[in-house]
């Protein structure tokens, strides 16, 4: 099966500030996208804020299995509309793997229902993410851990609804530690979170954390069951 992906990204630092443009210079989506495109099982394409119906229009959604979210400054930008569509076919099967400061993008709060907060410190030390799921498809090919030589901490509490799963959990220099890899059902759909990849640092040019973002799009497209019918039903078994 090929899991049709759409990477969608607020990509509005990459205009406005330097350093993030000189580390993606043609946007955190692509660097996210070109680490998935050598998959033969992924099909994938790429989705911005700025562009018609906030780079997600119907058709697109028709034809995307799973969609990553990356936002941080703009995720008051936004619609309620947008949201609300994505919501929707979250509930209705489609998979979503949100990342990094994507904690704070609307959609996730909205399938969370918790304020989604976490401390952070841009200090740009080392992370080691630890596989606490080695079981897990999400863990796939990543070792006991790996590290990351340069992030922004992100520290618990992260006020999420206990996962339904946890794979990951990151240690920080400073002495933080962070649920970073952890997956929900929603409806139909599952949703996952991967903490890595603040603007400022190379993380989405990674080889684990391509690895780590393909195993969850496969994750959360994984096949399911068919679509429930709600509300007054007729017996389904003939009368007695
Ligand atoms: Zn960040």
């Amino acid at each position: 099966m090929t899991v049709r992906v759409t990477v969608w990204n607020e990509f509005r630092q990459e205009h406005t500030d330097a350093p993030v443009r000189a580390i993606y210079p043609d946007g955190i989506h692509e660097a996210i996208a070109a680490g998935l495109r050598g998959a033969a099982d992924l099909s994938v394409r790429t989705a911005t804020l700025d562009s018609a119906s906030q780079g997600l229009p119907d058709a697109l959604l028709d034809e995307t299995d799973v969609l990553t979210w990356w936002g941080h400054v703009a995720h008051d930008d936004v619609s309620d509309e947008t949201v609300d569509r994505v919501h929707a076919r979250v509930l209705d099967g489609m998979g979503l793997v949100v990342l990094h400061s994507g904690h704070f993008s609307r959609i996730f709060k909205r399938l969370m229902g918790t304020g989604c907060n976490l401390k952070w410190r841009e200090d740009g030390r080392r992370e080691r993410l630890w596989v606490v799921d080695p079981s897990h498809p999400i863990a796939e090919g990543l070792g006991e851990s790996f590290v990351l030589p340069e992030e922004e901490m992100y520290g618990e509490f992260f006020d999420i609804p206990a996962p339904d799963e946890l794979v990951l959990v990151s240690w920080f220099e400073g002495g933080e530690v962070f649920r970073s890899g952890a997956t929900w059902r929603r409806g139909r759909g599952r949703v996952a979170y991967l903490r890595p990849g603040h603007e400022t640092h190379p993380t989405y040019h990674n080889p684990d954390i391509h690895r780590l973002i393909g195993n969850a799009v496969r994750w959360a497209a994984a096949p399911r069951g068919a679509a429930p019918t709600f509300g007054n039903a007729q017996p389904v078994e003939p009368p007695g």
